[in-house]
C-alpha cells in the first residue's frame, strides 16, 4: 500500500486519473444507492409495521429489494440494461439519453451524480495530495452525495449513513488524521446538541418541528470528523448555502417544496473539510 502511494506522490497526474476513473464508477452505483435506499427502507417500514400489528399474518413476500438485486432495468419497458448501457457518462451520452430500448428518456441526473462525484473527488486529491487524509475524505464525499440527494427527494437522512459516518469520523480520527481523538469526540456531543436544542427552543416557541433528527446525526458525523471548532462555520456556511439554493430552485420551479436542511448541512460540512481552515484564517484576520 506504501508503495503504491509513494508511486502516486511522485506522478499526481496518475492519481488524478485514477481516482476520476474510480469515482466515476463510484458515481454509478451512487445512483442506484439514492435511488434504491428509500424504496428498501419503505419495504422495511411495511414488514415492521405488519409484524407489530398484525403478527398472526404472514408477511407477503414481495420481491426484496437491495443495492444489488434485481438488475436494474429501464423503469418504462422493464428491458435489461446491458453491462455497456452503463458505462458511466458515456453510455447516457452515446444513448442520447434515452433508453436503448424503447426510447424512454433517461434521467439527466444520473450521468450530472457520476460527473459530480468525480468532480468532486478530484478536488478532494487537489486539497490533499496522495494522503490517507484524502484516501478517508474521497469515501466521506461519496456518502455526503448520497445524503444529500437522499434528503433531497424524499426529507430523509438514513441513520445507516450518517451513523456510520459518525463512526467513521471517530475511527479515523483516532489516527489523529483530522482532528485529535478528544476532539473528534467532543465535535460528535456538540454537533448533536446544537442543532438538537435549536430543535427544541423552536418547538417550544413555534409548537413546530423545524427538523429532523437526521439533521442532528449528519452534524454530529461532520463534527467527528472535523471537531467542534469547524461547527459554526458549518452552521454559518449552510445558512449561506441554503440562501443560494433557495433562490436558485425558486427561480427554477416556482413553487414550495417542502423543506430540507440536510443538503445545506452536508455542502457546508464539505466545504468546511476542505477549506475550513483557510476561511477561518481569512475570517478571523491572521
Ligand atoms: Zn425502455
Amino acid at each position: 500500500m506504501s508503495e503504491l502511494l509513494d508511486y502516486f506522490i511522485h506522478n499526481p497526474t496518475a492519481l488524478y486519473i485514477a481516482i476520476g476513473l474510480l469515482s466515476l464508477c463510484i458515481g454509478s452505483f451512487l445512483n442506484v444507492v439514492i435511488f434504491r435506499t428509500p424504496k428498501m427502507m419503505e419495504q422495511e417500514w411495511k414488514q415492521e409495521c405488519q409484524l407489530l400489528l398484525h403478527p398472526e399474518q404472514p408477511i407477503i413476500e414481495h420481491e426484496k429489494l437491495t443495492l444489488s438485486t434485481p438488475p436494474s432495468t429501464c423503469p418504462s419497458c422493464h428491458s435489461a440494461i446491458h453491462w455497456y448501457q452503463n458505462i458511466p457518462v458515456i453510455s447516457w451520452l452515446l444513448l442520447r439519453g434515452r433508453c436503448g430500448s424503447c426510447q424512454h428518456p433517461i434521467s439527466k441526473r444520473y450521468p450530472l451524480v457520476e460527473l459530480l462525484t468525480c468532480v468532486c473527488s478530484i478536488v478532494v486529491v487537489a486539497v490533499f495530495g496522495a494522503t490517507w487524509q484524502m484516501l478517508a475524505g474521497v469515501v466521506l464525499t461519496w456518502v455526503l452525495i448520497v445524503l444529500t440527494f437522499i434528503d433531497f427527494d424524499t426529507q430523509l437522512l438514513p441513520d445507516r449513513f450518517t451513523l456510520t459516518l459518525a463512526g467513521a469520523g471517530l475511527a479515523v480520527n483516532s489516527l489523529s488524521l483530522y482532528t485529535t481523538p478528544t476532539l473528534s469526540i467532543w465535535g460528535a456531543v456538540i454537533g448533536f446538541l446544537c442543532l438538537w436544542v435549536v430543535y427544541i427552543l423552536f418547538k417550544v416557541v413555534t409548537g413546530k418541528e423545524g427538523m429532523g433528527y437526521g439533521d442532528f446525526k449528519l452534524l454530529a458525523a461532520l463534527g467527528a470528523w472535523m471537531g467542534p471548532l469547524m461547527l459554526p462555520l458549518i452552521i454559518l456556511l449552510s445558512s449561506v448555502v441554503g440562501a443560494i439554493i433557495g433562490i436558485i430552485l425558486l427561480k427554477v420551479r416556482k413553487e414550495n417544496q417542502p423543506f430540507a436542511f440536510g443538503p445545506y448541512i452536508a455542502i457546508a460540512g464539505w466545504i468546511a473539510f476542505l477549506w475550513g481552515d483557510q476561511i477561518m484564517k481569512v475570517y478571523l484576520g491572521q
